[in-house]
């Protein structure tokens, strides 16, 4: 029976519920008047529930669909304006137990050249990443207690967070790993990373046991039940996604996304920090013809339903999607992007590049740089931020959402957003983006309605331009 506070995950992610929200919707699909309603409560930033959603997705109407990507162009110009968080992805062990069908790090891969990174390669990738630009990293390893085990990932965090490089340094550094215990859990808080990041990859229990035929990962209920062991041990900003093309049904996804964010809400008081729909791609020794995909339309409505579903949750969109998708997406509510990313182990490094085995979990299809994609967003009109404040100033999890909810957090991103562009620009950037980007500060400095703010953020950014590091609100 469903039940959205109760700790088990089939009682909280319940597969009838989920059917028949997804009946209802059907049958609901050309109702105007629900949809008018659901429509006019997401335009007061009020979130929609599972079956709201479900309704949205059902729409074939074009009117209706233009409606949906307008509030959801309107609800992400209010609460995130035009700043957009960049990150990227550091691969650190593609070693991993499990056969999960759809990555190319499953155990029986014998294409897959195994690697994992010593601490001295650590710092050889991290100072790459740092001479980029970087300030924010997502961790990837696979799961492996002896090749990819918890103390190595500790003592990888160490490390990172050690490297101090020019006046690069990585301020944030969040973790994607296998569900873990609740010790575990603690240890990763302990050692100070921002978000926990673990995706469900698909909600419906029979394909994720198909999907993860061995290993650990078998397990759904302890992987379901993953975000709760992390909450307990107090890492409050999670982040939740689902591989969509795994599962048949998208719709069936997206309700049980939902039904997941609902429980961590009743449970927890707080919701998932970021969502991420990475669509599947080709990897190696994977067979692609099983996976039904999802078209670019679909898509960009299904990530527009959640703009409007889940207004304070951060989208991520990586380099996965092409240049062209993820310039789409923005308009429609994506609030994080990759840039220059290598999905491979040891790929930053210039002489790992030159001698790069196949060591990558999936193909990508953004390959600009971080600076070009800087420069895009720049004449895009967005601000390219390396903000990593909040988790610094200890704005995690609930504190994080009641400045979020009343519509406050907008005041400390956007000086940070443009504190952290100037640092880029002064260090990394290439004349042409330094040009473009100099000016968006000076026009966006301009806006910040607080005088006070104002005047504190112009003082600052003249600041950084003599040579200082490290304001933050
Ligand atoms: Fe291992 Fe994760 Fe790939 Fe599964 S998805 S094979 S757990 S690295
Ligand atoms: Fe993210 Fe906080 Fe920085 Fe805003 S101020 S961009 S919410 S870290």
């Amino acid at each position: 029976m469903y039940n959205s506070k109760s700790k088990i995950a089939e009682e909280f992610i319940n597969h009838d519920e989920i059917l028949k929200t997804i009946e209802y919707a059907k049958q609901n699909k050309d109702n105007a008047e629900l949809i008018d309603s659901i429509l006019k409560k997401a335009s007061k930033f009020e979130g929609l529930d599972h079956t709201e959603v479900a309704v949205l997705l059902e729409s074939e109407d074009k009117e209706t669909i233009a409606k949906i990507h307008e509030t959801a162009a309107k609800i992400k110009e209010h609460i995130y304006g035009n700043r957009i968080v960049m990150f990227a992805p550091l691969y650190l062990s593609n070693y991993c137990i499990n056969e999960c069908r759809y990555c190319g790090y499953h155990h029986s891969n014998k294409e897959m050249t195994r690697k994992k990174l010593t601490q001295e390669e650590i710092k050889k990738e991290v100072i790459a990443l740092q001479d980029m630009g970087h300030k924010r990293l997502a961790l990837e390893l696979g799961e492996d207690p002896e090749n990819s085990s918890l103390e190595y990932l500790l003592e990888s965090i160490k490390t990172i967070y050690s490297v101090k490089h020019k006046n690069g340094e990585i301020r944030r550094v969040n973790v994607n790993i296998a569900a873990a215990s609740v010790e575990d859990y603690l240890k990763l808080k302990e050692a100070g990373i921002g978000t926990y990041i673990l995706f469900q990859e698909t909600y419906n229990k029979d394909t994720y046991g198909y999907m993860h035929p061995k290993g650990p990962k078998h397990n759904y209920a302890y992987h379901t039940e993953a975000m709760d062991r992390a909450m307990e041990a107090g890492l409050d900003d999670v982040g939740i996604g689902v591989l969509l093309g795994l599962h048949d049904d998208y719709h069936y996804d997206a309700v049980g996304m939902m039904l997941h964010v609902k429980h961590l809400e009743d449970t927890f008081g707080v919701g998932p920090h970021t969502m991420s729909f990475p669509r599947i791609r080709a990897a190696s020794d994977v067979e692609m013809s099983q996976y039904t995909g999802i078209t670019d339309e679909k898509f960009y409505n299904l990530v527009a339903i959640f703009r409007l579903a889940v207004p304070y949750t951060g989208i991520i969109i990586s380099t996965r999607e092409t240049m062209e998708s993820r310039a789409d997406l923005l308009k429609l509510g994506v609030s994080q992007l990759s840039g220059g990313s290598c999905t491979g182990v040891g790929g930053y490094d210039e002489m790992a590049k030159l001698e790069k085995a196949n060591t990558s979990q999936f193909d990508v299809e953004d390959h600009r740089t971080l600076d070009e994609i800087t420069l895009d967003l720049a004449k895009n009109g967005y601000i390219p931020s390396f903000c990593t404040a909040c988790y610094r100033e200890g704005r995690t999890g609930d504190r994080f959402m009641a400045l979020a909810k009343v519509g406050q957090i907008g005041n400390v991103c956007q000086p940070n957003a443009l504190l952290t562009l100037q640092e880029y620009l002064m260090d990394y950037a290439s004349p042409e983006t330094k040009e473009i980007g100099e000016k968006v500060i000076r026009d966006q400095a301009q806006k910040i309605p607080n005088p006070e703010m104002k005047q504190k953020t112009a003082q600052w950014l003249e600041r950084i331009k003599n040579g200082e590091r490290d304001f933050r609100v």
